[in-house]
């Protein structure tokens, strides 16, 4: 996800009409990140306690004395946006934009080096596995999948 090389144009809204289209996801290879628009940085990212202490939200204090606890602070906070008591899942916050909320305005991720460990492993999991929405611009603008 958010690759580190400077990227193109920022995303328009009209492409999160399509991103969750999985039709229109197409197969994933590393040259493809470079330019991208980040539309992987647009779902919603699911995180255990480690990402939270990766980033540097929580302490193993914290994390070994009460997680539902740990979760209203960050909810609180607007770090997550949910909790999940019963899996231990922790949603990260999204902007109003959809976008993660530590993606740049360069569409860039502003954390690489802590990021959460589904990002780590995207496109390989995810809810296509081995594709992503990267190519959706030109899905759009050449009118559809190839
Ligand atoms: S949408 Fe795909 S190509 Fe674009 S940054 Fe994410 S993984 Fe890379
Ligand atoms: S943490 Fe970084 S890589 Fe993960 S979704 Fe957010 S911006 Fe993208």
């Amino acid at each position: 996800m958010a690759p580190r090389r400077p990227t193109s144009t920022p995303s328009p809204s009209s492409r999160l009409d399509q991103v969750d289209r999985l039709e229109l996801w197409r197969r994933w290879k590393a040259s493809d990140c470079n330019g991208c628009w980040s539309g992987c940085c647009t779902f919603p990212v699911e995180m255990s306690v480690h990402d939270l202490i990766r980033l540097g939200h929580a302490t193993e204090d914290e994390a070994s004395a009460s997680l539902s606890r740990l979760g209203r602070r960050l909810l609180d906070e607007g770090v997550i946006q949910s909790y999940r008591a019963a899996s231990q899942i922790f949603v990260l916050a999204q902007k109003p934009s959809r976008d993660c909320i530590y993606l740049g305005p360069d569409r860039l991720c502003t954390v690489y080096e802590r990021r959460p460990e589904v990002c780590r492993m995207f496109p390989k999991i995810g809810p296509k596995p081995g594709s992503c929405p990267g190519h959706v611009r030109h899905a759009q603008t050449k009118g559809g999948p190839k």
